[in-house]
């Protein structure tokens, strides 16, 4: 699904961001990536999205070599990855059923397609009588299903995660990692960014752990040990 070989990020002279980096992710895993803040998590993440592009080494999504990939190209590319951020980013003027059917219009999708679409994702999610809230309207939580639904509504190969639960409290981010659990038996690669050590720790899957730019852990069924 995602290879990374001998990838290389600078920001400038005096912020490596990333060295060296190789790691193959088959279809269908389940990765925690974890480190300081500092570390070089999100690099990692805005490589595989396509918002930076390295300096050195090849990253190949699904057999596209993405870091050759055309400008044009770039926004198809995105429509085939589901992203889901700490803080929701949820449109405040939509309701829930808009904000998850707006992801299709752009795709020029037709009326009756999209509500079959959204209602499954919502149905997936356990939010269908939401539907016609308003954000404002919803806990913590339930903005992330929001906002989950929304990252699967196109069906992606793959679903990132950058700290989902940092904004939520501990039986939430339970929950949500429920979900997740369950989005990854239906078949999704999923990476996840994440400081939550007991998280990691009672899901045992795959940990990714990342220090001053390098990869110094991976271990399938891992835990967090880094002291960070
Ligand atoms: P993490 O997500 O693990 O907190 P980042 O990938 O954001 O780490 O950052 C990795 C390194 O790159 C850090 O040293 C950070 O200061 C640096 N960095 C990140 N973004 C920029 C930027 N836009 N310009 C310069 N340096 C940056």
């Amino acid at each position: 699904m995602i290879t990374f070989s001998d990838v290389s990020l600078r920001y400038d002279a005096r912020h490596t961001a990333l060295s060296n980096i190789n790691i193959h992710i088959d279809k269908g895993e389940f990765v925690f990536v974890v480190g300081a803040s500092g570390a070089g998590k999100s690099t990692f993440v805005k490589i595989i999205t396509h918002e930076l592009v390295p300096d050195k080494g090849d990253i190949i999504v699904d057999g596209v070599k993405i870091n050759e990939m055309k400008a044009a190209k770039v926004p198809y590319y995105r429509r085939t990855l589901g992203i889901v951020f700490q803080d929701f980013r949820l449109l405040t003027e939509k309701t829930v059923f808009e904000n998850i059917a707006f992801v299709l219009r752009v795709t020029g999708a037709k009326t009756n397609a999209i509500k079959e679409k959204v209602n499954r994702v919502l149905d997936l999610v356990g939010l269908r009588n939401k539907a016609k809230e308003f954000p404002s309207k919803l806990s913590g939580g339930e903005q992330q299903r929001v906002a989950i639904a929304r990252a699967l509504v196109n069906q992606p190969i793959l679903l990132i995660a950058d700290e989902p639960t940092g904004n939520l409290d501990p039986s939430t981010s339970e929950d949500i990692m429920k979900l997740f659990n369950e989005i990854n038996h239906m078949g999704t690669t999923i990476i996840m960014v994440t400081h939550n050590k007991d998280l990691v720790n009672s899901m045992h899957k795959r940990v990714v752990s990342i220090e001053e730019g390098h990869i110094v852990g991976d271990v399938k069924k891992g835990e967090y040990d880094l002291h960070v």
